[in-house]
């Protein structure tokens, strides 16, 4: 059995307010998974279903291979331990007390602790760096104390799996990313599955193998951080405008948000950038170059293709050419003007065949010639783009030589061009 979690149709309701809609999702054992999604999606009601805490209206969620409802309280509390959003406890107990708790599904009715739990309790403080605030009263330490003492009595469960409702809120940076890293120890050094609420969606991407992003009670995208963190993922939960780039160090996606304000210091660039493309290739990089106000040309492109329809759309100006003919030599020179009178040009990784190689020769014109030009191309996919017998990649192998400049995202380019301006 890899599979520590399985959730199969899952609908919960509050009443008639509907919160969680069909969600269906694997989480294996091992997994270091964040679950993401804008305030009021739906992430704490789903971890309290995981966790039993709420019972669903409809679906199956099986811990371990076995439906939750078939666990006892103890034997279930001895697989999954929840680590609540909201830590705050009526009672003035000590620390210790708090985390000793920890132990009560190990133990039998009216039985008391042994040394053992309360060693099991001493090093669950250890791991979480809050031994020395043992005698204290829990209510009487930080709001981020209060929280890795929390963390601690989940440990003291010894569980299997760790589910924790935004850990890192009440913490500065420091000890957010002592807890990401300690999670990080858990999952790699105990093996333990570790399932996550956490808002900082760059820290999700770069300490989970896998994130779920929940809108409005639904899975919206499920994967590794590459796959969710995408512009369109994002843009369309958070309604956000930002910039996707890599985090240099981790190589996880890393995202910069940009107020209104800075959006419309975009707007005022008044630099041109010609882009050639085709096939969709297009599709992100006219669309962003579009909301962050360049002037754009594309050419030589195809009268119908999917890029010319949306450079249309985009009132971007157009060496068009009908399809099937070829570049003939009045829409070449017009291309190689255009690009002349352009500050950047960029290449997608459109493949090149007999059809549309000029272009690519007009580039190399351009590069000659001291234009910057960039080729967006993500793991040299480019070499396997070739439809002229290798003299597609020879040309971007001697372009490369004289300057080419490789980025692998649109907003990797993105960020590029404002040097240009
Ligand atoms: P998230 O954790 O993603 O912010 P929640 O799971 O807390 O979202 O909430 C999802 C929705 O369910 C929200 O509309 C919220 O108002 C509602 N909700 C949450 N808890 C309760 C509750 N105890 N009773 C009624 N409605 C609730
Ligand atoms: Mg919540």
């Amino acid at each position: 059995m890899t599979e520590a979690i399985k959730v199969k149709s899952l609908y919960f309701g509050y009443g008639d307010n509907h919160v969680l809609k069909d969600i269906n999702f694997t989480i294996k054992k091992g997994d270091f998974v964040s679950i993401i999604g804008p305030n009021g999606s739906g992430k704490s009601t789903l971890l309290k279903n995981i966790a039993n805490i709420l019972k669903p209206e409809k679906g199956i969620i099986e811990v371990d291979g076995k439906n939750i409802i078939d666990y006892s309280v103890k034997e279930l509390a001895k697989k999954i331990a929840l680590v609540p959003q909201d830590t705050h406890i009526a009672y003035e107990f000590n620390v210790f007390d708090i985390v000793l708790m920890g132990r009560n599904p190990y133990l039998k009715r009216f039985e008391r602790e042994t040394d053992k739990d309360f060693q099991i309790a001493k090093e669950s403080l250890k791991l979480t760096d809050t031994l020395h605030l043992k005698d204290k009263g829990i209510n009487n330490i930080s709001g981020g104390e209060r929280q890795r003492v929390i963390i601690s009595r989940a440990l003291a469960q010894q569980p299997k799996i760790l589910l924790l409702d935004e850990p890192t809120s009440h913490l500065d940076i420091n000890h957010q990313i002592d807890i990401l890293s300690l999670l990080q120890k858990l999952n790699k050094e105990k093996e333990m599955t570790i399932v996550v609420v956490i808002h900082d969606i760059n820290l999700a991407a770069r300490f989970s193998n896998k994130i779920i992003l929940l809108n409005k009670g639904e899975v919206l995208s499920i994967g590794n951080p590459k796959e969710v963190i995408n512009y369109n993922n994002l843009e369309n939960t958070y309604n956000l405008d930002m910039i996707i780039t890599d985090n240099p160090y981790t190589n996880s996606p890393y995202i910069i948000p940009l107020t209104s304000k800075e959006k419309n210091n975009y707007r005022k660039i008044n630099k041109k950038v010609h882009v050639i493309c085709g096939g969709g290739t297009g599709g992100e990089v006219l669309n962003k170059l579009d909301l962050f106000g360049y002037r754009f040309s594309v050419g030589v492109i195809n009268i119908g293709d999917s890029d010319w329809q949306l450079g249309k759309k985009l009132s971007a100006e157009l060496i068009e050419e009908m399809p099937f003919t070829g570049i003939t030599d009045k829409a070449y020179k017009k291309n190689v003007a255009t690009m002349e009178k352009s500050d950047v040009v960029v290449l997608t990784s459109v493949p090149y065949g007999k059809g549309n190689f000029k272009n690519l020769e007009a580039a190399y014109k351009a590069l000659e010639k001291g234009k910057p030009v960039y080729l967006i191309d993500n793991y040299q996919k480019y070499k396997r783009f070739d439809y002229v017998n290798g003299k597609a990649k020879k040309i971007l192998d001697d372009m490369k030589k004289k300057g080419l400049k490789l980025v692998n995202s649109v907003d990797e380019l993105l960020l590029m061009l404002k040097k240009h301006v």
